[in-house]
């Protein structure tokens, strides 16, 4: 199995198995080793090119550790349906680790994603404005993150999630990773990389 080629532990090399991925896709064989080498990126990739366990893959090495009861990864997507799929993919790919995944999302009443935070959380996957009406609420805790991820950034533009976001970023630890992901790279992600990336790897599929 040549994701044996990248330096990732047991049980995901045992959990990517399990899923059936016996090749790394383009987008994985570049970001991957970008990502765990700390740092940021910027891919352009659409559904479909194995984006997401592009990133989860480094941030599950990164993070390998419950710990506590703060999020150290941050995972914003515009939909309610990506996010649940996001977090799928990272329970499937973190299944033999004891890490913790909370999907925040609206659409439904926030108790149960409430109780979930309290129970403790590793790695949170979000809509921004769920995860913004948590954080006002103080159910959520930003402030030991060290990895941002962006997924289909150029939606979440385009759905009006920036001021959102923004405001978010103030919050975070200024000391982070950040990956971004979009399907295109028009003008407006462009300028986005300018003021969320530090000198990003960038990767185009
Ligand atoms: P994504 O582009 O991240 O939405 O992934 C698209 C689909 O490809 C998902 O169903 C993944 O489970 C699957 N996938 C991701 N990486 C691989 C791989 N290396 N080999 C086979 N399937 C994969």
């Amino acid at each position: 199995n040549s994701f044996e080629q990248f330096k990732l532990n047991r049980q995901l090399l045992n959990a990517i198995e399990d899923a059936g991925y016996t090749q790394p896709t383009p987008v994985q064989e570049q970001a991957i080793p970008m990502a765990m080498a700390g740092h940021d990126v910027l891919g352009i990739a659409q559904t479909g090119t194995g984006k997401t366990a592009a990133y989860v893959l480094p941030i599950l090495m990164k993070i390998k550790y419950a710990q506590g009861q703060h999020a150290r990864a941050l995972i914003l997507a515009p939909t309610r349906e990506l996010v649940m799929q996001i977090a799928g993919s990272i329970n499937q790919l973190s299944k033999y680790t004891d890490l913790r995944t909370v999907a925040l999302y609206g659409g439904l009443g926030p108790k149960s994603q409430i109780e979930a935070i309290h129970q403790g959380v590793d790695i949170i996957v979000a809509t921004p404005g769920r995860l913004m009406d948590l954080y006002l609420k103080e159910d959520v805790i930003l402030k030991q993150l060290t990895t941002l991820v962006l997924d289909e950034a150029d939606k979440m533009m385009d759905m009006g999630f920036m001021p959102q976001i923004r405001r978010l970023l103030e919050v975070l630890p200024r000391k982070r990773q950040n990956l971004l992901f979009s399907a295109t790279f028009a003008d407006k992600v462009e300028r986005l990389s300018y003021e969320f990336l530090e000198f990003p790897t960038r990767v185009e599929v």
